[in-house]
């Protein structure tokens, strides 16, 4: 009874990847060999991490500090986006620079960083975005998930 069960299992995934296989090429061929576009494309296979996957514009990816065209950062300390954030994990420390407030550090703690973009959405600055594409980030140790913003920008 066991091995029948293992029998049909098998027939079962051999029929799934039998038909994965039948429509994939058959949009493959309409789209690459007729030429002909379809809604619907065959599953493509990314070589990475040679080869990424495009992102989508609205995806969050790592932390990026805007600058003004003096080279100045964009954040002026009002930290909107520290009380915004629900894991605690942004530190901002502004100074007055010539006249004005200007962060002079700004660490995320990516380790405790939900990538949830309440952050972007609190600044009334536009200082602080979630688009530097960055998401294969790693470190050998938590400390090199700590990243200050005005030192290591990502973009
Ligand atoms: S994305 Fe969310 S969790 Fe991460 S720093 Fe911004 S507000 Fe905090
Ligand atoms: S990044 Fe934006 S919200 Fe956060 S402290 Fe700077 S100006 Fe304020």
């Amino acid at each position: 009874m066991k091995g029948f069960l293992y029998f049909f299992e098998t027939i079962k995934g051999l029929l799934i990847t039998a038909k994965h296989l039948i429509v994939n090429s058959f949009f493959h061929t309409l789209n690459y060999v007729f030429r002909i576009k379809t809604k619907r494309k065959g599953s493509v296979t990314y070589q990475y991490p040679e080869e990424k996957k495009p992102l989508y514009p609205r995806d969050r990816t790592l932390h990026r500090m805007m600058f003004r065209d003096d080279g100045k950062p964009r954040c002026v300390g009002c930290m909107l986006c520290v009380t915004a954030c629900p894991s605690d994990c942004i530190y901002v420390k502004a100074e007055e620079v010539d006249g004005e407030k200007i962060a002079t550090t700004f660490v995320v703690n990516v380790n405790r960083c939900a990538f949830c973009g309440y952050c972007v959405e609190a600044c009334p600055e536009d200082a602080i975005r979630m688009d530097s594409g960055k998401l294969d980030f790693v470190g050998y140790s938590t400390n090199e998930m700590i990243l200050n913003l005005l030192k290591n920008n990502q973009k």
